[in-house]
């Protein structure tokens, strides 16, 4: 099968909304969610693009087919899309990358780096998000070490790469620390995580805003008192915005 012709695994598809978090919060954006993912963290949020009982709701679609919902929604006028998941680099995305700068688009990836792909050259925005120790998951950084090199092995001088980290704790913060002196030239971002994640269907998605809050404020209290002046600390604006709520 040729490049061209690979489906995607999509779950979902939606917009015009705004990027809830890291280094593009609040920008105009259309999702282009994939279907699966090599982790299950402890508190994920996207479990209908994740666990497999979910796959019936997948679909395999053609680059074309994507990238005419994506044209629609955006009423044919350019912006950044965001590549999200499950891990969207486990899908083939490199032609739906392609086929959209061809109309001017810019795209955006948000994954875990456990998967290292040609194609993150070609990316504007590559968001690492290492998962901390609260998702039970592990991180192998060599192979995020491997994302970047394949991120940064363009001429035309890649995209901008960005490392992001939900916290919910004490631990958590330590490994974004962590991971910030590993690769000191990126910028990080940091968001208090929601401990209430709702199910994947529940419509009126509710969050722990309180705690959420009171999160937010610790870590502000973190940084500034760590002097950490080079972090960024945001809330996940789409998480109080809507919670959990899907297509949005
Ligand atoms: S990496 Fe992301 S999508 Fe995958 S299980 Fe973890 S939080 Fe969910």
């Amino acid at each position: 099968m040729s490049a061209a012709s690979e489906k995607i695994r999509i779950s979902e598809i939606f917009g015009p909304t705004i990027q809830g978090e890291g280094m593009l919060i609040g920008q105009p954006t259309v999702f282009v969610r994939t279907g699966g993912c090599d982790y299950r963290c402890s508190w994920c949020d996207t479990l209908h693009a994740v666990d497999s009982e979910y796959r019936h709701n997948w679909l395999a679609m053609e680059v074309e087919t994507i990238w005419g919902q994506v044209r629609h929604l955006s009423g044919d006028v350019p912006l950044t899309v965001s590549l999200s998941g499950g891990n969207p680099a486990i899908q083939p995305l490199g032609s739906l990358i392609r086929r959209g700068k061809r109309d001017g688009y810019r795209f955006a990836i948000e994954t875990q780096g456990s998967v290292a792909r040609d194609w993150f050259a070609e990316l504007d925005f590559l968001v690492l998000s290492p998962k901390p120790p609260s998702s039970c998951m592990e991180t192998d950084w060599d192979v995020l070490a491997d994302c970047l090199r394949a991120a940064t092995g363009s001429p035309a001088g890649g995209p901008r790469i960005g490392l992001k980290f939900v916290v919910f704790d004490d631990a958590d913060y330590a490994f974004a620390k962590d991971a910030a002196a590993r690769f000191p030239d990126l910028p990080v971002y940091l968001q208090p995580g929601n401990h209430t994640p709702p199910p994947p269907d529940d419509d009126d998605a509710r969050i722990d805003l309180d705690g959420i809050m009171d999160r937010m404020l610790w870590l502000v209290d973190k940084v500034t008192d760590d002097r950490w002046f080079s972090a960024t600390v945001l809330p996940q604006l789409h998480v109080l915005l809507w919670g959990n709520k899907r297509g949005v």
